[in-house]
């Protein structure tokens, strides 16, 4: 069997470091990605190698082509052809109204989590499609229930960033199901993370809670596992879907 080595981008902190984890309990060798936060990547890699599993912390900003370029570059000759991506790192800012958001602001959500994705798919495809002597692969991309709820009065930005997330899915999943590659996005709902204290909100989980059907937040855990299940040949005749992690929202 081929080896197993996948980028999980933002691989150092919440979803993205419980899916670094797993996915080495799974037998992947990682790429753990990060942006500025080397600690937290590096704790990641310490503990799956203590755990006897194989892992890199990679330094790269996904919205810069050339540090994207240099992610695949540094995975493939550290650990080896690259079998799956996990596009998982993203942004969100303050929450406020679009009237009052700056352009500036459009551009960085847009940059990290629209144009950040399509790079990292874009190198991903560039090695593991058969059309190009690749050995075919899994894409997961990470959306969020908010391209279905649209985030209204918190970050629209944010919301509408995820419906191009569904899109790229849906589009991409077709363009390469004749290469060995299957492209799939799992959308959670309100899970238990740092990102809320960047919207200005450290206990947005807590106050959600009771809008979403389970009565509660989920944890990176429960987010993990559905990226795993659609990495894993488990999902083999799955491509262009999705699986909403958001306890029934
Ligand atoms: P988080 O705890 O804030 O972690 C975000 C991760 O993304 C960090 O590892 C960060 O790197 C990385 N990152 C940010 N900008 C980056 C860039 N330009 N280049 C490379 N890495 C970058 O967030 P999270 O809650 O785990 O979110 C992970 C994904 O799930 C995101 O796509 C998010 O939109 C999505 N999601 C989350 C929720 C939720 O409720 N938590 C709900 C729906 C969807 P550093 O560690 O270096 O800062």
């Amino acid at each position: 069997m081929a080896a197993k080595i996948v980028v999980v981008t933002g691989g150092g902190r919440g979803i993205g470091a419980a899916t670094s984890w797993l996915a080495a309990e799974r037998g992947y060798a990682v790429c753990v990605n990060y942006a500025r936060d080397k600690a937290s990547a590096e704790s990641v890699v310490a503990r799956i190698a203590k755990a006897g599993g194989k892992a890199i912390a990679v330094q790269a900003d996904v919205a810069v082509e050339a540090d994207v370029i240099r992610l695949f570059e540094t995975t493939t000759r550290d650990l080896g052809p690259v079998s799956a991506l996990v596009n998982n790192a993203g942004i969100l800012e303050q929450q406020t109204r679009l009237d009052e958001m700056s352009a500036g602001r459009f551009e960085r959500v847009f940059a990290t989590n629209i144009l950040g994705s399509f790079l990292c798919a874009r190198e991903a495809v560039r090695r593991m499609s058969t059309k190009h002597g690749g050995a075919g692969g899994a894409i997961v991309n990470v959306g969020s229930a908010a391209s279905r709820l649209g985030s209204p009065g918190e970050y629209v930005d944010y919301a509408a960033s995820k419906g191009a997330i569904d899109t790229l899915t849906i589009g991409l999943a077709k363009e390469v199901a004749e290469e060995g590659i299957r492209v799939n996005a799992v959308r959670p709902g309100v899970i238990r993370t740092a990102i809320h204290a960047s919207g200005g909100e450290p206990g947005r989980v807590d106050r959600v809670a009771k809008f979403v059907p389970m009565q509660r937040g989920g944890e990176p855990e429960e987010v993990a596992r559905a990226i795993l299940w659609f990495l894993s040949e488990e999902s083999s005749y799955s491509t262009g879907a999705f699986i909403d992690v958001s306890g029934g929202r």
